[in-house]
């Protein structure tokens, strides 16, 4: 197989309901480019029928099929970054397996790539998901602008093209907790987004958590940014100086007014404020080096079983 112009990067976690019609949907789609193309999709330690039956797709269309099999459950962004490093396109677009976007709107990201444009983005035009994600990640969003400086008006989702250099670029990264896209994005010179459609998920579940996304947000944050830091390093300072006055204070009425007793719970409440913001910040510096220590220990990120790839 020769460089394809396109390849598509899927990752599959126990999506066994909705594979045939992704496949029915996604291969008419990508011939009627016109274009060469591979699909690459990534069983990522599925628990169900899923990779029997991207054994079966395989058998089915080799030509264009390559499915790596993770020996376990690594997340979406590892099985997106092995497709990475496996994608031979001269650009790739990766997508959910879960038609919450259509495939059919890839085309569009690909034509807004001919304008030049290295990394295209998505927005969800109507999203269509419970209201407590839609709540959430509108306020992730808005934190993570403030405290990253990664411009992503929809960073949930995953439809998004990006060019070759950029490819190249995040195969060089080792990291082991990372975003996709916001990586991308600290790489790309000249990304665009566009609106695309967004369906409800017809077919099987979210395999996201609450608290897996609370963890993929940590991710995100602490991946892209030592704002958190310096944040806290700075109400440091603020509450230091705050006291310092404050003992100063003391130190005067105990003088003039004599000794005192009383406001014994004010105390209280100041204290408990004050433990409150010193376990926060020890759980942040946590966040950072629990995530060194990952990195530092070396192990390899995913492990894969199996390759199924027709010139391999
Ligand atoms: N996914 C994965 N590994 C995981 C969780 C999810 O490969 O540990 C895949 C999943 O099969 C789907 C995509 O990532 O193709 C997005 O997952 P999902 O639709 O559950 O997320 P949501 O749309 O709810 O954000
Ligand atoms: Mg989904």
């Amino acid at each position: 197989m020769n460089t394809p112009q396109l390849s598509v990067v899927i990752p599959v976690y126990n999506e066994e309901e909705g594979l045939q019609t992704l496949f029915d949907r996604l291969y008419p789609t990508l011939d009627n480019l016109g274009i060469s193309y591979e699909i690459v999709f990534i069983n990522d330690g599925s628990r169900d029928r899923s990779a029997a039956i991207l054994r079966e797709q395989f058998q089915r269309r080799h030509d264009v099929t390559r499915v790596i099999l993770f020996n376990g459950n690594f997340g979406q962004h590892m099985a997106i970054t092995a497709g990475f490093e496996h994608a031979r396109g001269a650009r790739v677009v990766t997508l959910d397996a879960d038609l919450q976007n259509p495939p059919e709107e890839i085309s569009k990201l690909l034509a807004k790539m001919d304008e030049g444009y290295d990394y295209i983005g998505s927005i969800r035009k109507q999203r269509n998901d419970s209201w407590w994600r839609h709540m959430g990640s509108r306020t992730m969003n808005r934190l993570r602008e403030r405290i990253t400086n990664i411009k992503m008006t929809d960073q949930g989702c995953m439809l998004r093209a990006y060019d070759r250099p950029l490819i190249d670029a995040i195969n060089s990264c080792k990291e082991v907790n990372t975003f996709v896209p916001a990586l991308a994005y600290t790489f790309a010179r000249n990304p665009a987004e566009v609106m695309v459609e967004h369906e409800e998920r017809a077919l099987g579940e979210s395999k996201y958590s609450l608290y897996s996304l609370i963890r993929l947000n940590f991710d995100l944050m602490t991946g892209f940014s030592v704002v958190p830091l310096q944040w806290f390093s700075m109400a440091g300072i603020a509450i230091s100086l705050m006291s310092a006055f404050f003992v100063v204070f003391l130190l005067v009425r105990r003088l003039f007014v004599g000794p005192e007793a009383e406001g014994l719970f004010t105390l209280f409440a100041i204290a408990f404020f004050l433990i409150g913001l010193t376990l926060f910040g020890i759980g942040l510096l946590g966040e950072y080096i629990g995530r060194i220590y990952l990195q530092v220990r070396h192990r390899p990120r995913y492990l894969i079983q199996a390759v199924l790839d027709k010139t391999e």
